[in-house]
């Protein structure tokens, strides 16, 4: 058939359209070439033209895909469709100026790829409703899994893979919104390890891993899916108990993370059972914003810990009072140290066959401005808790040195002082050794005129670091003595293998020593096992001349106690030196 008048082209039109044709192939080329896929929409007639690089980025090849797929949008993940749908729309409405748009595609492997669409009306009516729509298509998944990682390493614990403390803090703002509106109430828990460090120690690093990611197990699986376990890193886990009412009953899901964490954990070769301190908050009774609860939380676990380990505690306005005196004594004893207020008294230990003063202890003495004098047994646990106690035990340390580099010139060069040393200064590597020989040096002192008291769990700590210093300090040619003696785990193989000098019996075998023959026989047989052992023993908080006498009669070496003297000051010590 011949063609009609109209269908034959004049030469221009044919020209035109010719180079239209071209530059519509150079510039789907450049779009081609930039690697993306493109694809070509006409919506009148409902025909979608994919581009061979469209194919492939999802896995096909031009063949096996027919590219008649109007029905493209199949190939969204299912997730994304409505939100593509409705972007689409709203660019064909001309409500947008431009489409773009990220989503997923399913590949033929069923694997996803992350795009990135563009696209763009090419042919407009004359109300300028688009008639046909060309869009681009990059492969943005790499982009997408790099910011999913670092997502993921901001707001979760790589560890056990749940939310961490800025995620949980978010999701704390989020439920405390929902339940304002909601009426309900919600309950923040705090949970810490108890003694994990020790596990870490004693196992390694990657058991220690393995018993942290098997809590974060334990305890999601004593909530209810809704429900949110954080893990703050180190051994602090916390829950939001979120969407309660009267029935609900928090104590019992308390216990039951108690229980469940305190079940054996089996760490390769070993079964090792661990305790945990939870600390709990209520809102909106005991506080209603997320700073305030945080607190409270931190605060009622802490005294949990306080209250014995491995039990919970919910929060009360004491501990808020307790929370503020203790950071108030934080604060003071920072500035004791900068303003001398702490003071070393010397209590004399006495030779119990002889009655002389060969021996003594540095006890330390705080004169506080407005309270007067404080007692160690109030601050030295806050002071270590703190890490002040470093600071505290390095001036008690170079004072006595000083003290007794005056006395054993001048009064008797057999004097021996002995210091107290708290756990937590052995637990920088290196410490307290370095301090102790520096003062001793300072001074011109040797070795054996210093003594160390340390306690009985110090021996039982298994850190290569901590026994490593104390062996040093040992082989250095100080004394160490065991400070009440009795109270803590006592393993003879220890006293042994530290070459252990003194065992101090505790003040509350002596105190009824006269009146109780269970505490007169634990005397007699910590003396007895001392003297099989090689060890001297010393006998605490002495008071009366009956006590003196039994001690002396058990074959106790020495004492100290306020039937000799007190604790006094430098001065008033060196006056009972001059005495003799
Ligand atoms: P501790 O090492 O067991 O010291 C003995 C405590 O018993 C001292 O209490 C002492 O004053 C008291 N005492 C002595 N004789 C008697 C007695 O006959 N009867 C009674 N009832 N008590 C007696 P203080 O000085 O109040 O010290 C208490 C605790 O504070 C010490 O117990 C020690 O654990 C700690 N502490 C004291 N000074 C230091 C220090 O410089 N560093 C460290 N880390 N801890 C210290
Ligand atoms: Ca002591
Ligand atoms: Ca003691």
């Amino acid at each position: 058939m011949e063609p009609s008048k109209e269908e034959l082209l004049t030469q221009s039109q044919y020209r035109m359209l010719e180079r239209l044709r071209e530059a519509e192939e150079r510039w789907r080329f450049a779009l081609e070439g930039s690697g993306d896929g493109v694809w070509d929409w006409n919506l009148q007639s409902g025909e979608t033209v994919l581009s061979k690089r469209w194919k492939e980025m999802i896995g096909y090849s031009e063949e096996e895909f027919d590219g008649q797929s109007g029905d493209w949008m199949a190939f969204i993940h299912p997730g994304d469709q409505d939100r593509v749908r409705d972007g689409l729309g709203k660019y064909l409405e001309g409500k947008i100026p431009q489409y773009i748009d990220e989503f997923r595609l399913s590949c033929k492997d069923g694997s996803l790829k992350w795009i990135l669409a563009r696209a763009m009306a090419v042919s407009r009516n004359i109300d300028g409703k688009p008639l046909r729509i060309i869009g681009t298509h990059s492969d943005i998944t790499d982009r997408k899994r790099a910011e999913e990682t670092i997502q993921r390493q901001a707001y979760y614990d790589e560890l056990t893979q749940l939310p961490n403390r800025n995620l949980f803090r978010d999701r704390l703002q989020h439920e405390i919104k929902r339940m304002h509106r909601a009426g309900l109430k919600l309950a923040l828990l705090f949970i810490d390890l108890d003694d994990f460090k020790q596990i870490n120690d004693t196992l390694g690093h990657p058991a220690g891993d393995g018993l942290l990611a098997e809590a974060a197990q334990r305890i999601s699986g004593c909530v209810r899916e809704s429900d949110t376990v954080a893990r703050f890193g180190g051994d602090v886990f916390a829950v939001i108990l979120a969407g309660l009412d009267e029935s609900d009953d928090v104590e019992r899901v308390a216990q039951e993370i108690n229980a469940g964490l305190t079940a054996p954990y089996r760490l390769g070769e070993e079964n090792v059972v661990i305790s945990a301190s939870i600390g709990i908050t209520l809102f909106p009774c005991d506080a209603t914003d997320v700073d305030d609860l945080w607190k409270n939380a931190d605060q009622a676990m802490y005294a949990a810990k306080n209250a014995g380990r491995g039990r919970f505690s919910f929060f009360t306005p004491a501990m808020q009072t307790a929370a503020r005196a203790r950071l108030r004594l934080i604060n003071d004893m920072r500035l004791a140290l900068e303003n001398h207020q702490f003071e070393v008294y010397y209590q004399p230990i006495v030779n119990l066959s002889t009655g002389g003063i060969i021996k003594a202890e540095a006890l330390i003495r705080w004169h506080h401005p407005e309270r007067g004098m404080v007692s160690p047994v109030e601050f030295i646990p806050v002071a270590e808790d703190s890490g002040l106690i470093v600071a505290i035990g390095d001036f008690v340390l170079s004072q006595t040195a000083r003290h007794l580099s005056r006395w054993r010139n001048q009064h008797d060069a057999r004097l021996q002082i002995s210091v107290n040393v708290s756990p937590v200064q052995f637990r920088t590597p290196g410490e307290p050794y370095a301090q102790i020989v520096s003062c001793l040096t300072e001074q011109g002192l040797p070795a054996e005129s210093l003594s160390i008291e340390i306690t009985e769990g110090l021996l039982l700590d298994t850190t290569s670091s901590i026994s490593e210093s104390l062996l040093q300090i040992r082989d250095a040619g100080v004394q160490v003595a065991i400070d009440d003696f009795g109270t803590g785990y006592s393993s003879l193989s220890y006293l042994r293998r530290f070459h252990i000098d003194y065992l101090k019996i505790d003040q509350s075998f002596v105190r009824n020593l006269a009146s109780d023959p269970n505490d007169m026989a634990i005397a007699e047989a910590i003396i007895v096992m001392a003297q099989k052992l090689g060890l001297r023993v010393i006998a605490e908080g002495v008071e009366t001349e009956a006590q003196r006498n039994l001690l002396a009669m058990a074959g106790c070496d020495y004492a100290q106690g306020y039937l000799f003297s007190r604790p006094v000051p430098a001065n008033e010590f060196e006056a009972l030196l001059m005495r003799g």
